[in-house]
């Protein structure tokens, strides 16, 4: 099959550099392989995302010139397709519906950026109820929907990270494949889309490393085929921290607005990326230039200071 990779950002902000250089890799390693580089918009998570943040997405990404191949997947106009693959997990009894009132199944539709920010793991309070207590308990409330973990380690190669396992079943628990509202979660429409468009390498941040068993386990169930995953660590700032888009850290937007030469933004990015040197470089430079190789391996700290410096701000 030939190489189909996909950038799917959420616009809950600003994009700031370190988003943009998943973005770029994802596209370079697509541009590199001959194949296509596609754009998904993950916006489940209505109440987070914004049109604004939309607007500014489309122009950051072609101000950088990192322009997509197809018309992009909006999550938040596929309900039928979401639903349809929840119903075939439920005809397959591999999830059940949970009545808990739980932040975390308000959560369920973003991206979880690494395990500390989903809570304990689900203790299983719904997961053997009677069909009595549940068509009772449906009367009064939505449940949820959940997916039952499979046990055992689970495990993949990951293009950076090697070989990577999580027992999901001990360590996540069952996990929520549709909110309460009837939002598919992002685990679940992350599969399904990946598939749908034929996606056969994911490029992502690596504080989603810790996801991968979870969508494993329901491309399994769903008899769905699993991409390759490349899990790029991180760029962080000063204090270990990943930038944060809520910080408004180095946004596209603010650069892009600021009129500052793309080939500063390119540079940098570049060197976050094995690429460069932090010279500013053109995009066609570094298409000749990647390598799968040349990927970090670990992350990159990026000191306030230094990229001010480098973007020629201060
Ligand atoms: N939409 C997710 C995010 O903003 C990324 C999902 C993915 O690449 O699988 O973090």
């Amino acid at each position: 099959m030939s190489f189909r990779g996909r950038f799917a950002p959420s616009p809950t902000g600003r994009i700031h550099l370190g988003n943009a250089r998943s973005a770029l890799l994802g596209w370079l390693q697509a541009r590199a392989a001959g194949g296509r580089f596609l754009l998904r918009i993950e916006d489940l998570d209505r109440a987070r995302c914004k049109a604004q943040f939309l607007d500014d997405l489309y122009r950051d990404l072609e101000w950088l010139g990192l322009y997509w191949d197809e018309t992009p997947l909006v999550q938040s106009q596929r309900d039928d397709v979401y639903r349809e693959a929840l119903e075939k997990l439920e005809r397959s009894e591999r999830v059940y519906p949970c009545f808990c009132t739980r932040a975390e199944i308000t959560r369920a539709a973003s991206a979880p950026h690494g395990l500390s920010e989903e809570g304990p793991r689900y203790p299983g309070t719904c997961t053997a109820l009677s069909p009595e207590t549940r068509t009772e308990r449906t009367r009064t409330r939505v449940p949820a929907l959940r997916f039952r973990a499979r046990p055992g380690e689970w495990c993949f190669e990951d293009g950076l990270h090697g070989r990577c396992c999580q027992d999901v079943a001990s360590v996540v628990g069952d996990f929520v494949v549709r909110r309460n509202d009837g939002v598919a979660s992002y685990q679940l429409a992350v599969v399904v889309d990946d598939a749908a468009s034929g996606i056969t390498d994911v490029l992502r941040g690596d504080d989603l490393l810790t996801s991968t068993p979870r969508q494993l386990q329901i491309h399994e169930a769903l008899g769905l085929q699993p991409p390759r995953f490349w899990h790029v660590p991180l760029v962080l700032g000063e204090d270990g921290r990943r930038l944060a888009k809520r910080e408004g850290a180095f946004a596209v937007a603010e650069l892009r607005e600021r009129r500052l030469p793309v080939e500063r933004a390119l540079g940098l990015m570049a060197a976050w990326s094995g690429v460069g040197g932090g010279e500013p470089v053109t995009l066609a430079e570094l298409v000749g230039r990647f390598r799968a190789e040349l990927l970090p391996r670990s992350p990159v700290v990026a000191p306030e200071g230094l990229l001010k410096q480098a973007l020629g701000l201060d």
